[in-house]
């Protein structure tokens, strides 16, 4: 087998399909999706919710449920509890599998029709703003954490705490402000710190602590602008920038920006004990090839955020083992096109589906085996029909193939695809995707512009006025224990609602386009993810980064 040229059918552009990739596309028995790996995620990611919060009710109950489904979704809410519970038969909603009708419309009237949870997550306290969460407790406004407490906005934490805006952190406390930070204290506006305490504006520091406006350091303390000060020259030093003021912060962090740009080393990569893969932020990973954010993963193509993966491809936020297009699954395994399933096996098209075994394009269903569009068959009518079905599915070209846009769940601009791959409403469209009108865009309120520029100005009632965000008009509140956070630590207001605040954030882990360069010391050719117009002057091969870096 040799490697392929093709053009992609979504962009045009020209790809190249790997040996490996064609030997692993037979293994699964599965045809190559004839698009660029850009256009494959950009439509998983699609399918990944990254909605505005808001209020509803459970269909089942009339309880309160807070959900970050857009409106505009087809199937009931039921609260989370009560979809878990037998209240209801996810069977009733069963049908015969119609051979005159493309199988993907047949999808999605069933998907369309049966409930689905309110929100993902178990094991929570008092985190009812929460979506994706996890043995949690007194988190508000918040996605995609484990193991967290009393957080207020974020997405995709681990084990953090008393904090607010934090992004992609591990084992963080009372920080703010951050991403991709780990085992960090009392740290504010860093990118990828690591053991560092009490610091502001750290990029790329390990083991600091009183350090302000820093990069590359390792194992210091009081360095302002990466010069060293006396404990008492440090403190006095750092009385002239009036933190307290969001006009102060705000100009330190475009100067710290520019600064990075022009001083600090930047690794080609971001690989922790990772061998034979190629990829970005890869963490104790092996043979992982075009891999993305993956941590304990082995023996995957072309993933994109997973943890113990092995032997799959195409799948983003998944857990898996043999998945192709997982997408935010856990534990399964020898599965294909899934989504929001748990501990599914030897199944193929299935939705928020958990234990199922043998199942094909099911819905809803909990611990079942030979079912067909939620219907129940023995073992050999199951067999049988499959076999019908994927005849069927061949002539359609379904057979093997992810969703269509259309059957995203939320507009694309209300998926996590529109931050690595934002778009506009024409180009979606003519993908034949959806895009949502934002709501809550409100008028009345106070202008986030308008907002005190101190902290120490800042009113004890503030917690009751409506804010309205100036980039989005969407209206936000600063919540009480926020405030309390806010006033503790000198911190002045935010200016822009929080979704806003954390996708711009995340930005700097959006850049995933791999990059022909050359090291900026030794001159050997690279790999690297720092796209051109971030002005970055010192790129580093692996070894010049730790010979500079010390
Ligand atoms: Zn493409
Ligand atoms: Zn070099």
């Amino acid at each position: 087998m040799n490697p392929e040229t093709k053009n992609c059918l979504t962009c045009g552009t020209q790809f190249t399909i790997e040996t490996e990739d064609i030997a692993m596309l037979e293994r699964l028995d599965i045809p190559h999706p004839g698009e660029c790996i850009f256009c494959v995620w950009r439509r998983l990611l699609a399918f990944w919710v990254f909605g505005k919060f808001r209020k509803t009710k459970s269909a089942l109950s009339g309880k309160t449920i807070i959900t970050t489904f857009g409106e505009n979704v087809k199937f009931p809410l039921y609260d989370r509890t009560e979809w878990v519970s037998d209240a209801w038969d996810p069977m009733s909603y069963g049908r015969d599998y119609d051979f005159s009708r493309p199988f993907f419309e047949q999808f999605k009237d069933l998907r369309d029709s049966v409930p689905h949870p309110h929100q993902a997550g178990t094991n929570n306290l008092r985190s009812e703003w929460c979506d994706d969460v996890w043995n949690s407790k007194d988190c508000y406004l918040v996605r995609s954490l484990l193991d967290c407490e009393n957080l207020h906005y974020g997405y995709r934490n681990f084990r953090c705490k008393n904090s607010v805006d934090i992004v992609f952190c591990f084992d963080t406390d009372l920080s703010y402000d951050c991403l991709y930070c780990l085992k960090c204290y009392k740290v504010r506006h860093s990118f990828d710190a690591r053991d560092s305490i009490e610091s502001a504006f750290l990029y790329d520091c390990r083991n600091v602590q009183h350090c302000f406006m820093c990069w590359n350091l390792r194992s210091k303390q009081y360095h302002i602008l990466n010069k060293p000060y006396s404990k008492e020259a440090y403190f006095s030093e750092l009385q002239k920038y009036n933190l307290r003021s969001r006009k102060v912060v705000e100009t330190l962090k475009a100067e710290f920006s520019r600064i990075i740009a022009r001083e600090a080393i930047h690794r080609s990569d971001h690989m922790v004990k990772t061998a034979s893969s190629t990829g970005n932020f890869l963490e104790e990973c092996k043979n992982c090839y075009n891999c993305y954010f993956l941590q304990y993963a082995e023996n995957n193509r072309h993933l994109f955020r997973g943890t113990y993966v092995k032997d799959s491809m195409y799948s983003i936020g998944t857990i898996a083992e043999k998945g192709v297009y997982s997408i935010i699954d856990d534990y399964n395994y020898d599965t294909r096109v899934t989504l929001h399933c748990s501990r599914c096996r030897y199944s193929s098209y299935l939705d928020y589906c958990e234990e199922c075994e043998y199942c094909f394009g099911c819905v809803g269903l909990r611990k079942k085996k030979h079912s067909i569009l939620n219907k129940q068959y023995s073992e050999t009518e199951y067999n049988n029909l499959l076999a019908q079905i994927e005849e069927h599915m061949r002539k359609t070209g379904e057979w093997g193939r992810f969703f269509p846009y259309s059957l995203a769940y939320s507009g694309y601009n209300f998926s996590v695809a529109n931050s690595y791959f934002p778009s506009s409403k024409e180009q979606i469209e003519k993908l034949g995707g959806i895009w949502e009108d934002p709501h809550g865009v409100v008028t009345e309120g106070v202008h986030g512009n308008e907002l005190p520029d101190s902290i120490d100005d800042v009113p004890d009632d503030m917690s009751q006025k409506p804010i309205v965000c100036p980039k989005t008009g969407w209206r936000f509140n600063i919540a009480p224990e926020e405030l309390k956070f806010y006033k503790t630590h000198g911190i002045p207001l935010p200016r822009h609602h929080f979704d806003v605040r954390i996708l711009e954030l995340f930005k700097p882990l959006t850049a995933i386009k791999p990059l022909e360069g050359s090291c900026s010391f030794c001159g050997k050719k690279m790999t690297h993810y720092y796209p051109s117009e971030w002005g970055y002057k010192k790129i580093a091969c692996e070894d010049c980064y730790h010979k500079e870096v010390l």
